[in-house]
């Protein structure tokens, strides 16, 4: 099988309920850009993939990896997959699309293949609970409001992304604790919004309210600080979710002691293969790579290894608007078709 044609288009998906990750960070914005990307080859079968701020990984595809790409065999996807990390070292492809065309290359070998991608890269479950991940809401009584709505739609678990401010966080965690109980399975986001010294302040919060991970709290440039860190806090810290370098930087992280869970995802950590080669290693650390991020390759990815425990769906708006697929019992399950699915509802 040959690769002909690499297609790519722009469209603009509106933002209906603008939001933030915490104070200090831009807002989303109205609008995004997203490119979608196909893969043609001489037999016919095709592969998807798309991506946000789709203008800029349009600009890379037309200057660089349409010519890498044109007459190689798709399914050779370790092939593709170091030259594009060849292609990074040179071009600096921004984290969100350096995976986009390992997706829409596994998205061609899973429907080759006739099986759901999940099946293909290793299949463990064909259903997975889901956490609501909240934006940031104005005030702790909208986050509490918020929190009821997430149960009331069958979530068992929810992840905070609160304000960035270490005692009124902290504060916040402790009052969700009470407010929902110890049944509850509840995580903390800091969008990077610490220093050390508050980071290790919140993190013995969050250990006496018994949440279940501690999310990048600090820019994740320095490990010897997530290792100080780890080594104050009892909270399991995860890390390793917008750090460059794939599975070579979650490797650091685990050699040196620097978290407890680490970060997976198609769209960040180098599509399908990126992902697997992290999931793989923390296995081999007897340790979890808990799934970063919704959409459709991400959900396939966490329902094919065993060592993830969630589905990441973000919750928005208030009333909370519940992302299509996520049934009453707080879980959901990729489109059982061949390949990723795209066209296919949710179920
Ligand atoms: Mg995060």
């Amino acid at each position: 099988m040959k690769i002909t044609a690499v297609e790519t288009t722009l469209r603009e998906v509106p933002v209906r309920h603008p939001f933030r990750w915490r104070a200090g960070l831009p807002g989303s914005g109205t609008s995004n850009t997203v490119m979608d990307l196909v893969i043609h080859t001489d037999e016919g079968v095709t592969g998807r993939a798309e991506v946000s701020h789709g203008a800029i990984m349009q600009d890379i595809v037309d200057r660089r990896l349409r010519d890498m790409l044109i007459g190689r065999d798709p399914l050779l996807k370790e092939d593709l997959f170091h030259r594009v990390l060849e292609l990074d070292r040179l071009e600096e492809i921004p984290i969100y699309g350096l995976g986009t065309i390992d997706i829409a290359l596994w998205d061609l070998t899973a429907k080759a293949a006739s099986m759901p991608l999940y099946k293909a890269i290793g299949g463990f479950r064909d259903r997975i609970p889901a956490y609501a991940s909240t934006v940031t809401y104005d005030t702790l009584e909208e986050f509490l409001d918020i929190a009821d709505q997430c149960l009331a739609a069958g979530f068992r678990a929810i992840k905070l992304h609160a304000w960035g401010d270490a005692r009124r966080d902290g504060h916040l965690c402790q009052k969700l604790r009470e407010h929902v109980g110890p049944d509850i399975a509840l995580m903390y986001d800091g969008s990077a919004g610490f220093d050390l010294v508050d980071a290790i302040w919140l993190g013995r919060a969050l250990g006496e309210a018994d949440y279940t991970w501690y999310e990048e709290p600090m820019r994740e440039f320095s490990i010897e600080s997530y290792r100080r860190l780890r080594e104050k806090v009892e909270v399991p810290l995860l890390v390793g979710e917008t750090s460059d370098g794939i599975h070579y930087n979650i490797a650091d992280f685990l050699a040196f002691g620097a978290g407890d869970l680490v970060r997976t995802s198609t769209h960040y950590k180098g599509g399908i293969t990126g992902a697997l080669r992290i999931a793989h290693l923390a296995d081999a650390h007897n340790t979890r790579a808990e799934v970063h991020g919704g959409g459709l390759p991400n959900l396939h990815l966490a329902c094919a290894i065993p060592n993830t425990t969630w589905y990441e769906s973000l919750v928005m708006g208030n009333p909370v608007v519940i992302e299509p697929g996520i049934g009453p019992d707080g879980a959901i399950s990729p489109p059982d078709v061949p390949g990723i699915g795209w066209d296919a509802l949710v179920q």
